[in-house]
């Protein structure tokens, strides 16, 4: 079968929810337009900026990063660094880190790596076994904090992740379901973070399903690491992957239904759920709603 857009090379990737199928080479150019284009609407980098790419070494925060690094180098005196946390997990972010350091050398990005252990004196494999949480929680937990302080010290004026479609969706999906509505309006890309002494957060490939991020990373030859995490399996998110993914077969384009809903709704939710300006962790001085951050909390019930 012949590519629906250019008529001419074989057609390699099915886009259900398009109704086509497309040869790589159209692929990766929709897909970057697609990117520019939500770059441009939400209207995230501009002139004179420092950007900060959480850079894991998968392929999502790699694509974001080599998209990043193309729309904005017409741009007058920005300044991109890539910054990988390695939380100490191994086998699994050993490898990540090699991808991270191969994809940011090839595109010739400053990069700096933090870890769990120097910033909280373990590693997350370590722990995880001592707190009645998921091993999810407590990462995701410790690692915004680390990502977001080291931006901060950075000066970054913005922090780019690399969330897809399917993430987004799934985060929309669990928020909503739990009725965690601030969260659902914390996901908006125009709602501007609680307090200060947050990082703005953009997500460029947010409009992007997660199979195509992988196919486009391979098409430009992008180093990454392909694996899961071992913890991820036994994640809450990944029972809603599932949900979502089976939806999707009956439903073509329902994650792009959802974040299209949360497009509508978040600055409404934004305005009944959030407030503005939190206090301040007694512990770390970090941003919190109550006397310690979630980071904080954490640690202390891990002793
Ligand atoms: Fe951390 Fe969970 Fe992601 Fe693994 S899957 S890196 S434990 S958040
Ligand atoms: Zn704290």
């Amino acid at each position: 079968m012949r590519c629906t857009r250019c008529g001419e090379r074989n057609a390699e990737y099915e886009r259900p929810y398009a109704g086509d199928a497309v040869c790589g080479r159209c692929l990766v150019e929709l897909v970057r337009d697609r990117v520019f284009r939500e770059i441009r609407r939400w209207r995230w980098f501009r002139p004179g900026q420092r950007i900060v790419v959480a850079l894991s070494g998968g392929k999502d925060s790699s694509l974001a990063l080599r998209l990043v690094t193309e729309y904005v180098e017409p741009l007058p005196e920005v300044e991109v660094i890539a910054l990988t946390v390695d939380e100490g997990i191994s086998g699994f972010r050993d490898a990540c880190l090699r991808a991270a350091e191969r994809v940011a050398d090839e595109l010739d990005v400053e990069h700096e790596v933090v870890s769990f252990e120097e910033e909280y004196g373990f590693a997350l494999e370590e722990v995880v076994e001592d707190v009645d949480v998921s091993a999810c929680t407590l990462c995701g937990v410790l690692r915004r904090r680390l990502l977001n302080r080291r931006a901060r010290e950075l000066g970054a004026d913005v922090v780019v992740t690399g969330h897809n479609l399917d993430d987004e969706a799934q985060a929309a999906l669990m928020n909503f379901v739990k009725a965690d509505l601030a969260q659902l309006a914390r996901l908006h890309p125009e709602v501007r973070p609680e307090d200060d002494l947050i990082v703005p957060r953009v997500k460029p490939l947010r409009g992007v399903p997660e199979r195509e991020v992988r196919w486009v990373a391979e098409e430009l030859g992008l180093p990454f690491h392909a694996d899961p995490c071992p913890y991820a399996r036994f994640s809450v998110r990944s029972f809603f992957r599932e949900i979502l993914d089976e939806m999707e077969e009956r439903l073509p384009d329902v994650k792009f239904g959802l974040v299209r809903a949360l497009d509508r709704a978040g600055p409404v939710l934004a305005e009944a759920f959030l407030e503005e300006g939190l206090g301040r962790c007694e512990r770390c001085g970090e941003p919190a709603a109550g006397k310690l951050c979630k980071a904080c909390e954490l640690l202390e019930r891990l002793g």
